[in-house]
């Protein structure tokens, strides 16, 4: 796991991460390799796992899910009980619906337009109209998550016969969705129009390989990374090899969550052209650039901090050192949400090495501060080890907002940057000082502009409209509410004529 999946694996209410996907095509092992690809996806979802693969010989979709880790739901036994040249992958940290087996995906529905799964990574802002919408005309969801009204939207009859189903559902749904889909006879891979979340295209064996994250390619043996799937981009993968269409009306920004860079993507990865790990360090630098401290010793909160220490430590010359040492072992034992338990679990996870900070001024890095609880502890730890100032620094704003396109960020009110000034933040954490990166120079450090990304997390500007209402039980509780959303994207025109 990496510092991402280990601090969302702590505690159940804290913060919680999206999904991943992973999907192949016309490979002998699909299910291992998925297997693979998802063991490598599984910082970005810890609660469960599932694969779906579609047997060649009687077509018959098998799939097997599970709570918990990759190992945990899967070995060899379950895999050799899915054989096929196909499959698609999930692993999931819900964002909509509760934490049940039920919600696992990928979802498989069996409709007069045949077997179709799909696996979601992202959030949808009008499920629930959408929901209401197809309950009334007798539809019978088996999850309360999301994704699932893509499947109902699909197996619809269509109002317009030779139309493809795929486009007409996807012309309703709004939000932020990179999808994987399995039919009968395709693997289909899509973004939505400003591309929220990432999806990438590799290739293994001449077998055609989709993934949320280009570091799952990095473990199969042979397999590499192609390019990523392009916002409001759709691929079908047939016999007849990779097909690309984009049936959308190009929108005049995009909206790559730029979260992913700070913090929640593999550093090992490549995002829309550009290393995860690079971002981070060109973060640090800017960071040190806009908050400049005199000290002796840089040094990260581990993993989640790394290169942003990295880079802070390159561009002010104060030397890295690692002092926290991770337990890299603590895991889902945690699941009691008191705040003894909670200040227990940040202390348990990374020790100190007292003698490396001792009598030093440090400067602490980290990705982020969400409720505060991590870096108030790590604050304490270098005071007990006897550090003489403690500045910290953290790679991105202050967060302040709700994500409604698939992160899990805690109530509003638990931020602590809506409680707190930043001088009584930096008094709360018992810091000398505290700096946070801004928007500008964290967009910088991506190389792209502005237009390029969504930050509402940290400036309240959703780039698509949302209903402040919506959060991830929403089918629990069924407030029967209708969003009031527009479809903009219902004059997309028809492209496929099969089941999809
Ligand atoms: P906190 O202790 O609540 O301030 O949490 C801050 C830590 O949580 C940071 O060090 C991040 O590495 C991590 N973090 C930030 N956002 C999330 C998230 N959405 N899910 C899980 N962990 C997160």
């Amino acid at each position: 796991m990496n510092d991402s999946s280990e601090a969302r694996a702590v505690f159940q209410h804290r913060p919680k991460d999206e999904c991943g996907v992973f999907a192949v095509f016309g490979h002998p092992h699909a299910a291992e390799i998925t297997f693979f690809g998802l063991y490598a996806l599984q910082h970005r979802g810890q609660e469960s796992a599932g694969i779906v693969v579609a047997d060649e010989k009687n077509r018959k979709f098998k799939s097997h899910h599970g709570m918990g880790l990759v190992p945990q739901v899967f070995n060899d036994k379950e895999i050799a009980k899915l054989p096929g040249t196909r499959a698609i992958g999930h692993v999931r940290y819900s964002t909509t619906g509760s934490s049940t087996l039920e919600n696992a995906q990928p979802i498989v529905v069996d409709c007069a337009r045949g077997q179709i799964a799909v696996g979601h990574n992202g959030n949808l802002v009008n499920a629930t109209q959408l929901r209401d919408e197809l309950e009334a005309t007798g539809a019978i969801f088996k999850t309360t998550v999301d994704s699932e009204v893509i499947l109902h939207l699909m197996a619809q009859p269509s109002a317009n016969s030779g139309d493809s189903s795929l486009i007409q559902s996807l012309c309703k749904v709004k939000g932020a969705f990179s999808l994987v889909l399995l039919s009968e006879r395709e693997v289909v891979g899509v973004r939505d129009s400003l591309g929220f979340r990432p999806l990438c295209i590799g290739m293994v064996d001449g077998a055609w390989l989709l993934s949320s994250e280009s570091c799952a390619f990095d473990i199969i043996p042979g397999a590499k990374f192609v390019r990523d799937v392009e916002p409001g981009e759709i691929v079908v993968i047939d016999e007849n090899g990779l097909r690309s269409f984009k049936p959308f009306v190009p929108k005049d920004r995009l909206g790559f969550c730029i979260f992913e860079y700070v913090y929640f993507a593999r550093p090992d990865s490549m995002l829309e052209g550009a290393n995860v790990s690079a971002v981070r360090t060109n973060m640090g630098r800017e960071l040190a650039r806009l908050h400049p401290v005199e000290a002796d010793l840089v040094i990260p909160v581990p993993d989640s901090g790394n290169y942003a220490a990295l880079g802070y430590s390159e561009e002010s010359g104060i030397p890295y050192d690692h002092a926290f040492v991770r337990n890299h072992y603590v895991g889902r034992t945690f699941l009691n949400p008191s705040q003894l338990a909670r200040e227990f679990g940040v202390k348990v996870k990374l020790n100190i090495i007292k003698a490396r900070v001792a009598g030093k001024r440090v400067v602490v890095v980290d990705d982020s501060i969400v409720r505060g609880t991590t870096a108030r502890a790590r604050v304490m730890n270098l005071r007990n080890a006897g550090a003489k100032e403690v500045h910290i620094r953290i790679s991105c704003p202050p967060h302040r907002h709700p994500c409604h396109y698939g992160i899990d960020f805690p109530d509003p009110k638990d931020l602590i940057a809506n409680q707190l000034s930043h001088q009584e933040i930096t008094k709360y954490l018992q810091a000398d000082s505290l700096g946070y990166l801004d928007t500008a120079g964290m967009v910088r450090a991506t190389g792209r502009g502005e237009n390029s990304f969504c930050m509402a997390c940290f400036n309240g500007k959703y780039p698509v409209a949302v209903n402040p209402d919506l959060d991830k039980l929403i089918f629990e509780r069924r407030k029967g509410r209708a969003d009031s959303l527009v479809f903009a994207e219902e004059t997309a025109p028809r492209l496929f004529n099969g089941k999809l």
